[in-house]
């Protein structure tokens, strides 16, 4: 800001906190049908804040009997530029309640963290947009700018209606510039301005030998195990790095570049930090061919993970050769990759090893490509310079190795707008893990870095439209 300007409002802390743990306590868990109330619970909670920061057109969008969007807009500045607030209220299920510290949807705070489920992913993120609006809104009874804002209700789960929801309602949030609360810091105290997601894609693999269990003393030896059949397929998938080795995994990738090579090399490079905020024992080393920069292997090249797999609880398990085993196969789709082919390739590597005649069934269910844009521009230096005067200390441009399927199509839709990715999160955040956690004072400052971006957006968009182009 320059001098004259006139001070920046302060948002109400204390109450975005608390309108913060009423949103964690309803257990909005998208990939549950268990919850789907819960999910309508939440839209609605969100609908009444938007209502009470000033937002008007509050309205709830239903896709396809999917979860509810829930939209709301202040759109009073004529002639100044729009800006699209995106954060989603839907959350990732609890993992398994017990390796919690505490009730995970009962939000508690230990040395300056708020813990929770979605206090950081993306409840955080909700409650941030609105206190800034609320804000303004209270200190000079306008926006420097409008806004459109968007919480989404079924990000955790691939935002399988975006396509349709894309197609009916784009022309009405259309906007000049994305700003996203659903990213992250890049350590505590230090804010990070991402500019790069991979995509995610993904199977769901069946393998089935038997019409029911058989004694294994009596069958083993002559019936194929199909757990055994399933580790040998998985195994299969990766390299002795753990690095993707099916067959067409690294079709269309596209490797740094040599400018994107030396961004990443300038990059504060603190593995050990890393490690230690994700809690890698000791004496485990790290994935990845070590010839691949950590953020080339963290942030651009697909990677595989079993995220779930059934054969049979060892609790209650006895001398029998299970009927039938399963995994979901998550694979995080790299730069330049189509997730639709990498899923057929999958399919076809699997079908191809699938050994003793097995019956195999591979069902496809994630399918985002990755995003990424130039990290300049008129929207990023007004994003650095409102982190700089949040935080105290300029961002770091960086990458992230997630997936938000609603950052590409949006910018496209609205002709290649620019979409500023800020968040909530930080490493030790443990989004989408137990114990997941919001760093209270980081919080605060994205909040106020947030209010400092709309009148820097509103002053410093001189060329709506362009020039920071997605490149996906
Ligand atoms: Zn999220």
């Amino acid at each position: 800001m320059t001098t004259d300007s006139p001070p920046l409002p302060e948002a109400d802390f204390d109450r975005a906190r608390r309108e913060l743990e009423d949103l964690v306590r309803i257990p909005s868990i998208s990939a549950d049908p268990a919850h789907a109330g819960d999910v309508r619970a939440s839209a609605d909670a969100v609908a009444a804040l938007m209502q009470e920061s000033g937002l008007h057109d509050v309205r709830q969008i239903v896709v396809d009997g999917g979860h509810p969007y829930v939209v709301g807009e202040w759109t009073y500045r004529a002639g100044a530029p729009t800006v699209l607030l995106y954060a989603h209220h839907d959350v990732q299920p609890t993992g398994y309640v017990d390796r919690w510290s505490g009730d995970p949807f009962e939000p508690r705070e230990v040395d300056g963290r708020l813990y929770g489920r979605g206090t950081a992913d993306d409840k955080a993120g909700v409650v941030a947009h609105l206190a800034v609006v609320r804000a303004w809104l209270d200190a000079t009874g306008g926006l420097p700018c409008n806004v459109k804002v968007l919480a989404e209700g079924e990000e955790e789960i691939g935002s399988p209606g975006l396509g349709p929801f894309l197609v009916d309602h784009a022309a009405g949030l259309r906007s000049d510039v994305l700003l996203l609360a659903d990213a992250g810091n890049w350590k505590v105290g230090v804010p990070g301005l991402t500019y790069s997601l991979r995509g995610l894609a993904g199977v769901e693999v069946r393998v089935r030998a038997l019409d029911g269990p058989v004694h294994s003393g009596m069958a083993g030896g002559l019936v194929p195990d199909p757990v055994l059949t399933l580790a040998r397929l998985l195994a299969s998938l990766v390299d002795e790095h753990g690095d993707p080795a099916f067959d067409g995994c690294w079709d269309d990738y596209e490797p740094p570049g040599a400018a994107e090579r030396a961004r990443l090399e300038a990059l504060p490079h603190d593995v050990d930090r890393l490690r230690a905020d994700w809690g890698v024992r000791e004496g485990v080393a790290l994935a990845g061919h070590p010839d691949a920069h950590v953020f080339e292997r963290l942030w651009l090249r697909p990677a595989v993970t079993v995220i779930g797999i059934d054969g049979h609880p060892i609790a209650g398990s006895s001398n029998q050769i299970v009927a039938e085993a399963a995994a979901r196969v998550s694979v995080r789709v790299g730069r330049g990759q189509d997730p639709d082919r990498l899923n057929a390739a999958l399919r076809e590597h699997l079908e191809k090893r699938a050994p003793h005649g097995v019956e195999l069934t591979v069902r496809p269910f994630e399918s985002t490509p990755a995003w990424h844009c130039e990290p300049t521009g008129w929207a990023f230096d007004a994003a650095t310079r409102a982190l700089r005067e949040g935080f105290g200390t300029d961002p770091v441009l960086m990458g992230v190795g997630g997936t938000i399927p609603f950052v590409g199509p949006f910018a496209e839709a609205f002709g290649g707008v620019p979409a500023l990715l800020l968040g909530p999160a930080d490493p030790s955040s443990r989004i989408h893990g137990e114990d997941e956690s919001l760093h209270l004072g980081d919080w605060h400052s994205l909040i106020r870095s947030e209010i400092a971006l709309l009148p820097l957006l509103a002053s410093e968009n001189r060329q709506i439209g362009g020039p920071a182009t997605p490149e996906q």
